[in-house]
Parts: structure tokens; C-alpha cells; sequence
């Protein structure tokens, strides 16, 4: 299978040389060269999470195929319950995603993608160094600097906008141990710090003085395709546990409803239909940054708004980088047409497109009072506690089901704990809400009778062991100066 950029398609890489790289030198992403197929959903069925897991990504990561049975058993160990992602039946079927090391659902992919790049760079016998840069919203950070910890041969910088993630995010990312991590807070937005790390991919000078120091430049967001592709498993994955459970016929369409930021974790639903899961609609939905919503209401993206912060930070974000692949493949791999859409973006802020899957998407928001409701909603009805980002989804789920009397059985994509958010979540459910967020924790664990995780207890204790704060403009230069001071 090869990659290909979604600007260019001369640009043709194999699936490792694709994870290494990140992103395309012109500034595209990659994309497969087609879409494999599932197969029949039968002969699946007997397969556990970390199968499945090796069966899937063998599909695309062809060339290093041999690694990815001990791939998967690796990233999807103990850190995991038995079942990986656990199903909680409601009147929606939400996929909880959040159970790995740094609960949320980045760590589904941020688990397995240290494992993906050592195979790739020894598959193409790189012994180069290579240097991770992260822009965060909140979630990815963390995620990426456990799954990045102490891996030979790697060195991972991450970038959050200061003021614009959660206090326990931020507390997470400041205590991170490892000698080969560090962490950067951005005067700036999650987009400032998005394009400054996507301008350092396509500034060949630059990456010429990293690789002067002995760095291959590479990416751990879902712009990097070794994000996205681990991302199709829990779909199919859920699809089938519903299937043996007898509450799925084998065949049965499924609506997936997702709430989304960078438009990774509903592409990888879409790429699970283009591989043959059954689903009828996906369901983007966003809170009140709702770009997407006007874009696939309207078909003009427009970024010229502010962005506002909201209790679900990790969607707070007006620049969804993996629209862009889904434009390439719903224009059937129309690079001109995606080019001039990505150039609109760069320059004015916005692009117009006529191509759609109107039968296929629907859009919807979330304000913040949706949220507080759907919080409750959840808690009231079925006795359950969902974060506001996967209170977001399920508000406009119970919308779209209002407006349309769909009663197709949907799975709603469930991406972090409570745990994270304790501050909303208490004051949706209408509880006092202590000042000190630790205390929240503890209520919380009461209210929902589960353990407060050990990570999350223990994070009041632990020292602050990252302090910068920097202009995005200044990106560039303190990635070197801190380089130069120590080696990996
Ligand atoms: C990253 C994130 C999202 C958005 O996912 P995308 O793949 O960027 O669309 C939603 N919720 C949580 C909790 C996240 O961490």
C-alpha cells in the first residue's frame, strides 16, 4: 500500500516511510492509496482487540507487517482493561475510549504510534534520530509524551496554549518524568501553536539545521497518518463486540457520533465505512467553535472568528487539519481542487466547497448550557457520568434523533474520563463544586462509585518539572536551543 499527499500525488510513500515523515514536504497530508477491505465481518468476529488491531493495520502498514503482531500486544497491554475500550449501553451505545494511561482517547493511538515509528525507521534502516514536535489541545500532550517516554532514539517537544487547557491537562503535562520530554506552554491558541509546528514540517532550511544536529523531524498528531489508521479499531472492533452480543445484526447499519476538534477521530469512522462497517451516518459534532457545522451546512469553511474557550478545550479549535483528507477523498482525489481549498485557507482564512456526501455527514454544536444538559441528562436517565466533550456528541445526537426520528442504534465516541473535567461536570450535575480541584476529584469518584485513577490522585504530590512559556514565533529557535543542550 502506498501513500500518497493529498496535494500531490507524485508524492508516493510506503506506509512506514509515511509514519517517519509525518507529513508530505509540500505541506500535504497522506493519504492511502485506496481504501482495503474489511473483508467478510464473520471471520472477524473471533477476533480479540489486539487481532483485530494487527489485522487492520496490516492492511495499510504493509511493510511492516511482521512487526505488528507484538506491536499490538505491546501497546494494548495491561494498561488497558481486558476488553480495551469498554461499551456503555444507554439509549446510544458510548465506546468509552478513555481508558488507557492518560484518560483520554488519544492514548488509543498514542500507545501504539512509538511502537509504529521504531518498526518504520528500522524497516527503512534510518538510525537517525528522530524528534517529535506536538501541538496540544489538552489531551494529545499528555498522551504523547507517556507513549514517547524513554523510547530510544526519540525526543518529543510539546506545545499547549497556556490558559486553554483544564488544570488537571495542564498539571499533567507539567509533572511528565523522562529525560528525552519537554514541554512548552504558548502565548498563544491551540491554532497558533498548530501552525507553527505544521510551518517547521515545511521549512526545509530548518529541517536541514535539525538534521545538522542529528534529527529526523516527525509528528505526533493525527496529521500524522500512524495516528490515524489505529484509530479505524475501536470502530470496528465495538461494531463486532455489539455483533457477538446479539444486539447488532451481522450487516446492521450504525450512525457513529463523534464529538470533534481536528476531524481525526470521525475520519477514522469514515475510513471504517470506505473498509466496509455498515454505518449510515457519521455525526460530526462540535461545541460552540463550530466551524465544521457551518462548513457542512453551508460548504464555506470560514476560520475568520475568534476561538472561543469553552469546558470542552480539547475541541476548541477553528483549523481541523484531517478536513483536508476527507476533501481529497470525497473529490476522488482531486489534489488541484484540494490545493486551491488549502491556499484559500492559508491566505483568507476560509475555502467554498461544492462536493458532498450530504446523505452521509450531518453536523450540529453545542453550547455550553447543551452540555451542562446533556451532562445531566446522561447522570438522571441511566445513572452515568460523561465528560463535556462527550457530552457535546451526545446533545447533538439527542437532537439529530429529535429532528429526524432516526432510531438507527448509534455509537457515540467517548474520549475522556471525568476525571479530567471535574470542574463542569460537578457544576452540570448541580453539586457543589470545592475549590481546590483535588477535593472535585473525590467528590466525583463518590458521585460516579469508581476509583479516582492513581495517575490523576498522586498528581497533586508531584513536582512541576516544565516551566516555559514562549511566543509561537519563538517555536523554532527554542526547539534548537533546547536540542543543543543535551543529547537523547
Ligand atoms: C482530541 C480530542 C477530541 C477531538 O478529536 P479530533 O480527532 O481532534 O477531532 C475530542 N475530545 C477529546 C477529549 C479529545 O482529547
Amino acid at each position: 500500500m502506498d501513500f500518497l499527499s493529498t496535494r500531490n500525488k507524485d508524492i508516493k510513500l510506503s506506509g512506514s516511510e509515511a509514519i517517519i515523515r509525518g507529513i508530505a514536504p509540500d505541506g500535504g497530508l497522506f493519504v492511502p492509496e485506496t481504501f482495503p477491505s474489511l473483508g467478510d465481518l464473520n471471520d472477524l468476529i473471533k477476533l480479540d482487540y489486539r487481532d483485530l488491531a494487527s489485522h487492520i493495520l496490516g492492511l495499510y502498514f504493509d511493510d511492516i507487517k511482521d512487526n505488528l503482531g507484538d506491536i499490538t500486544k505491546a501497546a494494548y497491554d495491561s494498561k488497558f482493561p481486558e476488553e480495551v475500550v469498554p461499551l456503555k449501553e444507554t439509549d446510544a451505545v458510548f465506546l468509552e475510549l478513555y481508558h488507557g494511561k492518560t484518560h483520554a482517547f488519544k492514548d488509543m493511538a498514542l500507545s501504539i504510534l512509538p511502537y509504529l515509528l521504531k518498526a518504520s525507521l528500522e524497516a527503512n534502516g534510518n538510525d537517525k534520530n528522530v524528534l517529535i514536535l506536538v501541538a496540544t489541545s489538552g489531551d494529545t500532550g499528555k498522551a504523547a509524551l507517556e507513549g514517547f517516554k524513554d523510547v530510544e532514539g526519540v525526543r518529543a517537544m510539546v506545545f499547549y496554549p497556556k490558559g486553554g487547557v483544564s488544570k488537571i491537562q495542564e498539571l499533567q503535562m507539567l509533572t511528565q518524568e523522562g529525560d528525552n520530554l519537554d514541554v512548552f506552554a504558548i502565548k498563544g491558541n491551540f491554532d497558533d501553536a498548530q501552525s507553527a509546528v505544521k510551518e517547521a514540517f515545511t521549512n526545509k532550511a530548518y529541517k536541514d539545521q535539525l538534521l545538522d544536529r542529528g534529527y529526523e523531524l516527525s509528528s505526533a498528531n493525527s496529521i500524522n497518518i500512524g495516528r490515524l489508521i489505529p484509530q479505524i479499531i475501536y470502530y470496528v472492533n465495538s461494531y463486532l463486540r455489539l455483533v457477538e452480543a446479539g444486539r447488532l445484526e451481522e450487516g446492521q447499519e450504525v450512525n457513529i457520533c463523534v464529538p470533534t476538534g481536528n476531524f481525526g477521530n470521525i475520519l477514522a469512522a469514515y475510513y471504517a465505512r470506505e473498509m466496509g462497517l455498515p454505518v449510515k451516518k457519521l455525526i460530526v459534532a462540535s461545541n460552540d467553535n463550530k466551524v465544521l457545522t457551518d462548513f457542512f451546512q453551508s460548504g464555506t469553511y470560514d476560520s475568520k472568528r475568534d476561538l472561543l474557550l469553552t469546558s470542552s478545550p480539547s475541541m476548541d479549535i477553528l483549523i481541523s487539519s484531517n478536513l483536508e483528507r476527507l476533501l481529497y477523498h470525497i473529490s476522488g482525489g482531486d489534489t488541484e481542487k484540494v490545493k486551491a481549498a488549502m491556499k484559500g485557507l492559508d491566505e483568507n482564512k476560509s475555502y467554498d466547497w461544492d462536493l458532498f456526501e450530504k446523505d452521509l455527514f450531518e453536523a450540529g454544536f453545542a453550547g455550553e448550557e447543551d452540555i451542562t444538559e446533556a451532562i445531566k441528562l446522561a447522570y438522571d436517565k441511566y445513572d452515568y457520568v460523561i465528560d463535556p466533550h462527550t457530552a457535546a456528541a451526545y446533545s447533538v445526537y439527542e437532537a439529530y434523533k429529535e429532528r429526524t426520528g432516526d432510531d438507527t442504534p448509534t455509537l457515540i465516541a467517548s474520549t475522556a474520563s471525568p476525571f479530567k473535567f471535574p470542574g463542569k461536570v460537578l457544576d452540570s450535575l448541580g453539586l457543589d463544586k470545592d475549590p481546590d480541584d483535588f477535593k472535585r476529584l473525590e467528590d466525583l469518584a463518590r458521585i460516579m462509585k469508581a476509583n479516582l485513577p492513581k495517575s490523576l490522585r498522586e498528581l497533586k504530590d508531584k513536582d512541576i518539572l516544565h516551566e516555559g512559556v514562549i511566543e509561537p514565533g519563538d517555536m523554532k529557535k527554542e526547539v534548537l536551543e533546547t536540542l543543543g543542550d543535551s543529547d537523547v
